[in-house]
């Protein structure tokens, strides 16, 4: 599986080029999006989960056209915004019950192994009575990935989930993150250097909605 990416241009309104013919290939396993604050890499990602429209270009998923497939690109899509809101009044386990609902499965008894092993998988399973609003910031994105992987996507989008996590919850989010697997495309950004050196397989440097180097992290140090 591999997902294309071709002359991909975003203007916002106002004038600022977000994405500035972008063209990248992304094959299976963690992919790093470097680059800092501006960069322009929310903008790709939100493209690339169907969230935003494109001023041109295309995205292919294998044979599928991604921005006129919506529908089928979010059945086999997982996306982990950089911000997102939990709902106040329920724990962890009712959430991803409803996650789990949403995507389609109905057996109650399906659901619930789903979540069981989910909440274990990342490291929830004792805090699966707590409201989410109590969780700490690594507890809340290890929940966000929970949520992102319920229904097996094989494309999984990360945006900066390490933002203002400490070294100690950043390292338990990336053993996550690294065990995930191979056979899906996870596309992580960040504008941390090292943690894309250390995690991913393959990156690409954007800055100004331009793409700088495309390429594995070893050549992305000799190209420096
Ligand atoms: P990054 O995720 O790398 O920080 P973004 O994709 O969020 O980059 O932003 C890229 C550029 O586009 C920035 O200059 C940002 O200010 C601008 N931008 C992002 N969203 C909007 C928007 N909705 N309207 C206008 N400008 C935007
Ligand atoms: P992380 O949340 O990534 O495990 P923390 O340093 O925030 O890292 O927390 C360490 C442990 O302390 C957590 O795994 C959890 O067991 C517990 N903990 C932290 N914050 C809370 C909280 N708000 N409610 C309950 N338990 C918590």
């Amino acid at each position: 599986m591999e997902l294309r990416i071709a002359d991909l241009n975003k203007v916002y309104k106002g004038g600022v080029r977000a994405l500035d013919n972008v063209n990248l290939t992304i094959p299976q396993g963690l992919y790093g999006l470097l680059g800092p604050n501006g960069a322009g890499k929310s903008t790709l990602m939100r493209t690339i989960a169907t969230l935003q429209e494109p001023d041109s270009g295309s995205i292919q998923l294998d044979g599928l056209d991604v921005l006129r497939s919506k529908d089928e690109v979010r059945k086999v899509l997982g996306y982990l915004p950089q911000d997102f809101g939990v709902y106040p009044r329920v724990n962890a386990e009712e959430m991803l019950d409803q996650i789990a609902l949403l995507k389609g499965i109905t057996s109650h008894r399906e659901r619930r192994e789903v979540v069981h092993e989910m909440l274990r998988r990342v490291n929830l399973w004792e805090h699966r009575r707590k409201r989410l609003t109590g969780f700490s910031g690594g507890m809340r994105q290890r929940f966000g990935i929970a949520q992102a992987l319920i229904g097996n996507p094989r494309l999984l989008i990360v945006d900066e989930p390490t933002a203002g996590l400490d070294p100690g919850e950043r390292n338990r989010f990336y053993n996550l993150l690294a065990e995930i697997g191979d056979n899906v495309i996870v596309i992580l950004s960040t504008h941390i250097v090292e943690d894309v050196m250390e995690l991913c397989s393959n990156m690409a440097i954007i800055h100004l909605g331009k793409v700088l180097f495309a390429g594995s992290p070893d050549r992305a140090v000799h190209s420096l």
